[in-house]
């Protein structure tokens, strides 16, 4: 029997919405403690054993043994070959992509990641010089599936950047290889790719190992071991973000197609059980046609059990006052991906706040923005949109102050810097400041 799928029904004004919208929305971040113990123990014994040990995992859990970890190597001629070898839609496909999400980043730069400086009124220059990462290393999942999307999405913004060096590391269970996804790092400019994953593939991008080189920042999604593992080695290497399930909301008015939307919150949750898809909607009529929907289009779904079983445990169809009431509720959850399936969409983006991309029409399905409309799919999950942002050319950046105080400036500045100096009884500090004065005064005693 094919499964069915029936959302909860909430409804903004029954007396026990709050309770139930905070029962449906709860997530712990939370990894078990027996993942958490083994990454542990993962991450202490490549920090000790380097290649010997990755390869030790590599065999137990990807069932992939070779004698040494530079045979794991996948060369730039072997990534070309992947590319040059996939039938022309798949190519054609994928350099488009590419070429729509460089465009973006490249636009993403320009506005927001290039270095600046003004001169005050003393002639002291005060500036901020953005510099790229040397090297990061890029975690593409490959336990389950294959994402080469994820890898354009992770490579092209740090290639952007100008990160000199982009290792990739992606494990391939039995040695099986992926083609789109060693294409998408040809496309993408990997420079260094390697097929290990898990807490191992990070253990050895963070610590470095003879033949895996030290990285300086992680980024990239994977499951619960490489999470764990990011977390881990945060401090010794940045990262980009902790990802929890996907999740989807459509603030809907009903003017959309009812089976557009129910495809849409079918595209959530076919990822995992986990995942999170929710309609807001003020109109009872529309809400009761995307449920019908839902009904009709469900068998035809080959992975209509993790559909079938995220909408029943996670899923939600709400009905609002009216759309700025929605708005208001889509603040609160702050979801990752959030379309406006709305005839008016501009008339509501300005009431939202909190989301990590927002789809604005009936046409911007969300699964475009998954592959090739430019912006990043890495996004913010879990309410965590409230205070981060998409992944973008700024995560392989960084920012370096600068300051050149002229002669007319160390005046102004040194008498400043002189009295808070003292009141910290920071001696030293006082009379660096005093020492660049036209008229140096006598020396204080800092308290
Ligand atoms: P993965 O590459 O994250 O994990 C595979 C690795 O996990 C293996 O190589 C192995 O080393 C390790 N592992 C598996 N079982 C283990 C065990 N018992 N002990 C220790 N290590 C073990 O691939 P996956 O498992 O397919 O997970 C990918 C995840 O990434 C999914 O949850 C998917 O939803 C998510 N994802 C998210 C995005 C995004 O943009 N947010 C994109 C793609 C994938």
């Amino acid at each position: 029997m094919s499964p069915t799928a029936a959302p909860l029904r909430l409804s903004t004004t029954s007396a026990d919405f709050e309770a139930q919208f905070a029962a449906r929305l709860h997530w712990s971040a939370d990894t078990d403690s027996a993942i958490e113990q083994r990454v542990a123990d993962i991450l202490a014994d490549v920090q000790q054993r380097g290649d010997t040990a990755v390869l030790a995992y590599t065999e137990r859990f990807d069932g992939l043994s070779v004698d040494s970890l530079k045979t794991l190597e996948l060369t730039q001629s072997e990534l070309k070959a992947a590319f040059d070898g996939l039938p022309t839609a798949q190519r054609n496909a994928l350099e488009s992509a590419a070429r729509r999400v460089r465009s973006y980043h490249e636009a993403q730069k320009k506005a927001s990641g290039e270095s600046w400086s003004y001169r005050d009124e003393d002639g002291t220059l005060l500036g901020q010089k953005v510099t790229p990462l040397d090297r990061v290393g890029i975690y593409v999942p490959g336990g389950k599936a294959a994402y080469p999307s994820s890898v354009l999405m992770n490579a092209i913004p740090a290639h952007v950047a100008g990160v000199a060096e982009i290792i990739m590391v992606v494990p391939t269970p039995r040695g099986e290889k992926n083609p789109l996804v060693l294409a998408a790092a040809y496309v993408a400019g990997v420079t260094r790719a390697f097929t290990i994953g898990g807490a191992q593939a990070v253990a050895a991008l963070a610590y470095g190992t003879a033949t895996v080189p030290k990285v300086d920042k992680i980024t990239g999604p994977g499951n619960a071991y490489v999470a764990s593992a990011k977390k881990r080695v945060f401090g010794t290497v940045g990262i980009d973000m902790i990802a929890g399930p996907s999740e989807i909301l459509v603030l809907a008015d009903g003017s959309t197609p009812a089976e557009w939307v129910a495809m849409d919150l079918f595209s959530q949750a076919e990822h995992d059980e986990l995942a999170q898809s929710i309609l807001l909607c003020p109109d009872a009529a529309y809400i009761e046609a995307v449920q019908a929907a839902i009904d009709r289009l469900l068998p035809t779904m080959p992975r209509a059990a993790i559909i079938a079983r995220s909408l029943n445990d996670r899923g939600a169809l709400i009905q609002t006052r009216n759309m700025e009431e929605a708005c208001a509720i889509s603040n609160r959850i702050a979801p990752e991906h959030l379309e406006v399936s709305s005839a008016e969409p501009h008339r509501w983006e300005p009431l939202l706040k909190h989301a990590g991309a927002i789809f604005l029409g009936a046409y911007t399905s969300e699964s475009l923005g998954d592959y090739c409309a430019g912006p990043n799919h890495v996004l913010p999950t879990s309410g965590t949109a409230r205070f981060s942002s998409p992944l973008g050319v700024y995560d392989f950046q960084k920012r370096s102050s600068l300051i050149e105080v002229s002669a007319a400036g160390a005046q102004t500045l040194g008498t400043i810097a002189a009295e808070l100096a003292y009141g910290e009884g920071l001696q030293a500090h006082a009379r660096a400041a005093e020492m660049r004065l036209n008229d140096v005064p006598p020396m204080r005693v800092a308290k």
